[in-house]
């Protein structure tokens, strides 16, 4: 394979297609993909690539231990780690709603980490 392609499977649906993308100038050339998704994943993953962050944070009083959670929207892959160093200082106290905010403008990207489900005090 050429320097400038490179292969990639696209995770913008549950098929997976495995693609050959290759870059001329600002130009990407996308092939195996199965939908026109193919070529815009490729494209932004080899730009800007971005993530959801799915996680849990820590809750006190709850029935369980950690309660889930996600980023509204994708943020930039570089920062998940540093995201996740944010995530990890949270403890957030029962009961909570579902789509309640953990924290808002994560790391500055504008992006808020909600509950992606309710909680309730655990029987005392
Ligand atoms: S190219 Fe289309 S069909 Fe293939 S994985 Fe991406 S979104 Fe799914």
């Amino acid at each position: 394979m050429a320097d400038n392609k490179v292969e990639l499977v696209c995770i913008a649906c549950p098929v997976g297609c495995l693609m050959e993308v290759e870059q001329n100038g600002d130009e990407f050339i996308v092939t195996g993909n199965a939908c026109k998704r193919g070529p815009e994943y490729a494209k932004a993953e080899l730009t800007h690539p971005t993530r959801t962050l799915c996680t849990t944070v820590a809750i006190k009083n709850g029935f369980l231990n950690r309660v889930p959670v996600f980023t509204e929207d994708e943020i930039p892959k570089g920062l998940i780690f540093e995201a996740m160093d944010e995530i990890n200082k949270i403890v957030v106290e029962a009961p909570v709603k579902v789509r309640q905010i953990v924290i808002e403008n994560l790391l500055g990207t504008g992006i808020n980490v909600v509950t992606t489900r309710s909680m309730s005090k655990k029987n005392s």
